[in-house]
């Protein structure tokens, strides 16, 4: 499994540049791409769209138990993040200090090594969010209490 991964990321846009959809019909965005429109069906016609590049945060976990390839970065955040479109990605938060990961936190892509394989010397890049700036002070207090993960075990 491992060994196909490079393989199957090269060249995959939607890793890459974060490529999307969007519906013509009626506007709709998604991320990942889709043929079909589940608002429009048949009348629906999707077409190839790059995704903004910023958004913010909407929930966040700390992953302490990396996949393997993922193990020296280990723990990272991983975040659910709402694109400035609306649209929800979710992605692995580099360069982001644990006392700047909140709720609401701006974010923008960075393009990254997402893992390397020393067997078959393959190293795969692919998008990350960093964030840039602070959460809205109320809304990252409120919603912290409820989302805030656990101390790191060491
Ligand atoms: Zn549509």
């Amino acid at each position: 499994m491992r060994n196909l991964l490079p393989l199957i990321w090269r060249g995959n846009k939607e890793r890459y540049r974060l490529f999307g959809s969007v519906c013509e019909t009626c506007g709709q965005e998604y991320f990942p791409q889709r043929r079909i429109c589940p608002a429009c069906r048949r009348k629906g016609k999707l077409v190839e769209k790059q995704m903004p590049h910023e958004g913010k945060i909407i929930s966040y976990t700390l992953v302490h138990s990396a996949p393997a390839g993922f193990e020296l970065e280990s723990p990272y955040h991983l975040a659910l993040i709402e694109l400035a479109n609306g649209v929800r990605v979710l992605s692995q938060l580099a360069d982001s200090p644990a006392d700047k990961v909140s709720i609401g936190a701006p974010v923008k892509m960075v393009f990254r090594k997402i893992f390397e394989d020393d067997d078959e010397g393959a190293i795969a890049y692919g998008y990350k969010f960093t964030v840039i700036g602070e959460a809205p002070k109320t809304v990252a207090a409120q919603k912290q209490q409820k989302t805030k993960p656990g101390k790191p075990k060491k």
